[in-house]
């Protein structure tokens, strides 16, 4: 057997699965190497779960769920960077948060520019929504996670966030009025079940690396618009195949190695490289179930759990806030933020609820009527507005559960299957389910790939 370096030619396209950021990145990503892709997407649509609608009765651009983007999410940017949307993105000048407390008070937590971790030192310090023993818990976690994370104070492994926090001296208050909202945004699932260590390395890369990195990014457009609208002509002048509507039913894999697929139709594909970027679960529908359930690398990835995000958009007949954003204080509802600013359609508010496990098979109106009394609790303007519409989005599947012990199921991009590669934000990236998880597994399932292609076997 004979191994040559360098670039092998491929003859048929890579086929790339999937049509969300994962995907898209990959293709992109290939493309920019000149690789021919295919790729294909079940819905008449891209964007998987980060997409938006035009909501039929007010006109407004309405996003399946309100998406933050931050500083540190640098393989979305270099993605947006390539298909020219970058500039579709509006950043914080410094990280800033508001909270609204149900009693009617509001502060803010302003960070100054600074290089980290004063940045963030400096904004505790001259907050007015901590008080000072409350500050002086801030700065010693602060200076715990700048030591080595190898120290004693490292999270262990079994630790949730919550566990964690107590241990690292933060009071039940500042874990209820500051972490608490934090890492249910950044984890989407209760800080009593999710992951310490997965949440510490968030605070690392969006709070702990640099000022810049820090900074909240928010879509100037509507989630289709920011990139799904343009990542098809940047692959198609490039040569590249992009189809809707194609249900990929099943991988053709014959003696370990991916032949190609099998459209839900009867259709098959032929490919000698394929990246899946679909959800976990539409994966295990797709390998062969002798397959799925003989070999562990598969077989784990069964055990996957969703957690759900809650979106309340409401319309009122007239501006309830001027606010932009804001953590919400002792209510069920977390965030609330203004939309529809940009005169695309009537401006209205986005109520989020993540890790809303408690609460994704309530019904719609009960949902509704919680938000708004909370609403009016936290703001007496919305009291005294007429509701004229709202839009209640259960995304029941939003995201992967981070429990503890969940990078133990999540697979890396290469599989055992030779020429079968995985992307997506469930795989083993590190980050929980985040759209820069997913840019990144896209970007890693490309090396993967390019890499055996370097390497071509006689
Ligand atoms: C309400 C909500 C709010 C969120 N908020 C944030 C946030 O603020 N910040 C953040 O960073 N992240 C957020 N996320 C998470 C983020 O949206 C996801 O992590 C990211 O979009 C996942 O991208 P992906 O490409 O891995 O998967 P997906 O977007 O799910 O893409 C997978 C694609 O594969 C397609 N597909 C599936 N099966 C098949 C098949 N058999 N054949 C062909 N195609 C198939 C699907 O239709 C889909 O288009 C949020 C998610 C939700 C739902």
């Amino acid at each position: 057997m004979r191994v040559h370096e360098g670039a092998a030619a491929v003859n048929r396209p890579v086929l790339v699965i999937g049509g969300g950021f994962a995907g898209l990145a990959a293709a992109v990503a290939l493309a920019s190497k000149g690789r021919r892709i295919r790729l294909l997407e079940q819905k008449p649509h891209l964007g998987g779960r980060a997409r938006s609608l035009i909501e039929p009765v007010t006109g407004s651009v309405v996003d399946n769920g309100q998406h933050l983007l931050m500083g540190c999410y640098h393989s979305t940017l270099r993605f947006l960077e390539t298909i020219g949307a970058a500039g579709r993105v509006r950043f914080q000048p410094g990280f800033a948060l508001e909270f609204l407390d149900a009693s009617g008070k509001r502060t803010h937590l302003r960070c100054p520019r600074l290089p980290a971790p004063w940045h963030l030192l400096a904004g505790v310090i001259g907050s007015g929504s901590f008080t000072a023993r409350e500050k002086w818990e801030l700065l010693r976690f602060a200076r715990m996670l700048r030591r080595n994370s190898r120290s004693a104070t490292a999270p262990a492994d079994g630790a949730t966030v919550s566990s964690w926090l107590r241990q690292a001296g933060q009071s039940e208050t500042l874990q209820h009025n500051f972490w608490n909202l934090l890492a249910v945004a950044a984890m989407n699932e209760d800080p009593e079940i999710a992951s310490a260590q997965i949440f510490e390395r968030v605070l690392r890369l969006a709070l702990f690396s640099s000022a810049a990195d820090s900074r909240l990014g928010f879509a100037r457009t509507g989630l289709s618009d920011l990139y799904s609208s343009l990542a098809p002509a940047y692959l198609q002048d490039r040569g590249g195949q992009l189809e809707l509507n194609r249900n990929v039913r099943r991988f053709i894999i014959e003696e370990g190695a991916c032949r190609g697929v099998e459209l839900a139709g009867g259709e098959r594909l032929e490919a000698d490289h394929i990246i899946s970027a679909v959800p976990w679960n539409s994966f295990t529908l797709l390998l062969p179930p002798g397959l799925l359930r003989s070999d562990p690398f598969f077989t784990r990835t069964l055990a996957l759990r969703p957690a759900p995000i809650i979106s309340i958009n409401l319309w009122f007949d007239r501006r309830i806030t001027e606010i932009e954003f804001a953590a919400l204080r002792d209510t069920t509802i977390q965030w609330l933020f203004n939309r529809g600013d940009d005169g695309s359609g009537e401006p209205f508010v986005s109520i989020v609820l993540s890790g809303a496990h408690a609460h994704v098979a309530r019904p719609k109106e009960e949902i509704l009527a919680m938000a708004l009394r909370e609403l009016g609790q936290l703001l007496p303007a919305a009291r005294e507005a007429r509701l004229r519409h709202s839009l209640v989005i259960k995304e029941r599947f939003a995201t992967f559960s981070p429990h503890v012990g969940v990078e133990a199921l999540r697979p890396t991009a290469r599989t055992p299957v030779r020429g079968l590669y995985l992307a997506g934000d469930w795989t083993a990236t590190g980050l929980p389910a985040t759209i820069e998880g997913a840019a990144q597994s896209g970007y890693t399932a490309v090396d993967e790939l390019e890499n055996d292609l370097g390497r071509i076997v006689e």
